[in-house]
């Protein structure tokens, strides 16, 4: 090891005393699994969207995507239409089911679900279609609409990326598709070290939701102790799972919420930092929306150009102590979607060429000036830039 500043880690909580204060709060308080924070968080989640909203609390988002698809009806013999190029989660909650993932290419700029390919792929059993808003890119409503109309399909939209991101003023979430779920696990954009939001316009969907995630009881133990009703007195109605979130972690997702329009700012200052640093290096940089998009940074994705091999970038990066990741590596190219999968390998073009070509850089709020500074210097020593 030679002397020289700390590696730079690829992701960091923002989190402050602020959070560590109020999950403090909560666990004096007594409420350590689901209670008034839980509410709360539900509330001022659903409010911060958009009106008309249901808000329903996880322990992850993995929890939730399942639970919406569940709540959608989805089951044995469906088929979910689910880009190629996304976490895991997003198709194995589809097997949870029964039910079998359609993997779909993606666009070539937005690496976002190709609508084209994802129509051609159409079956009499496909029932739903799980875009992810990639990075923090939203996908626009009308888009998402159009498709679900044209084709009678229920959409439940991946935005574990995506919080905050608007179009037109609409926060993605606050549209007309049947759900959106949220992630505040460690990395994302807001976090409670694990958690996830399930987010709809129909009370239908988040009652069998709020029933699912906890055993199938119809009433918590919140519900329980505030209603005049027996506190023992509950209901099983189904054979539920275990995915409720607890206080502490409500607490700590208030106060990051409180601050989710700071800290995705502060992202996108160094978004525009690093495209002005980069505009003359052999990189392509991410797409840069319009003022009528916001975008969550969640993810800077770079694509090295044909010079350049990906991974001695990446080891490159790392000599120089500047973690990076790839996202993602396209689920057909894993061996269980692979081998499970009734495709080619040559079907997903844009996804498998671009692949090999991305990068991602540092970029969250707790990184300072310097920290930005040091990303450049070392991407550019990199690509001699
Ligand atoms: C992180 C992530 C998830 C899963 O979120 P958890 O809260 O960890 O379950 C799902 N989809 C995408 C695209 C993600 O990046």
């Amino acid at each position: 090891m030679t002397d020289g500043p700390a590696p730079l880690p690829f992701a960091m909580p923002d989190v402050g005393e602020d959070e560590i204060d109020a999950v403090v709060a909560a666990i004096r308080s007594g409420w350590l699994s689901s209670g008034p924070r839980v509410s709360e968080f539900e509330s001022a989640f659903s409010a911060f969207l958009g009106e008309g909203l249901h808000a329903v609390a996880l322990n992850s988002a993995t929890a939730g995507l399942h639970l919406a698809l569940e709540a959608c009806g989805v089951g044995p013999g469906d088929e979910v239409l689910v880009p190629t190029w996304t976490f895991t989660a997003t198709a194995e909650v589809v097997r949870y089911l029964g039910a079998e993932p359609v993997l779909v290419d993606v666009d070539p700029v937005s690496l976002n679900i190709d609508f084209d390919d994802a129509a051609r792929r159409i079956t009499e059993r496909t029932r739903a279609v799980m875009p992810v808003h990639l990075a923090g890119l939203p996908i626009p409503h009308k888009l998402l609409s159009d498709f679900a109309s044209s084709h009678r399909l229920d959409i439940v939209e991946d935005a574990a990326h995506a919080f905050p991101a608007a179009v037109d003023d609409l926060r993605v979430g606050a549209g007309e598709t049947r759900a959106t779920v949220f992630s505040f696990y460690a990395t994302k954009t807001i976090t409670t070290g694990e958690g996830g939001m399930v987010v709809t316009r129909d009370a239908d969907l988040a009652a069998r939701v709020r029933v699912m995630r906890l055993h199938g009881i119809s009433r918590n133990a919140f519900d329980r102790y505030r209603s005049t009703t027996p506190s023992w007195a509950y209901d099983v109605v189904a054979p539920g799972y275990k995915y409720n979130l607890g206080d502490p972690a409500a607490a700590m997702g208030l106060v990051q919420l409180s601050r989710a329009e700071e800290m995705r700012s502060r992202r996108e200052q160094i978004a525009l930092r690093y495209d002005e640093a980069f505009a003359d290096v052999p990189l392509d940089r991410p797409f840069i929306p319009g003022s009528d998009v916001q975008h969550a940074w969640h993810l800077y994705i770079v694509r090295t150009g044909r010079d350049h091999n990906r991974d001695t970038v990446i080891g490159d990066l790392a000599a120089q102590g500047i973690g990076t990741s790839v996202h993602f590596i396209p689920l057909h190219i894993h061996p269980y979607w692979r081998d499970r999968g009734r495709f080619d390998q040559s079907e997903f073009p844009v996804a498998s060429a671009q692949y090999r070509r991305v990068i991602s850089l540092p970029i969250y709020s707790a990184m300072s000036d310097a920290d930005v500074d040091r990303v450049i210097g070392a991407v550019r020593g990199a690509l001699r830039a």
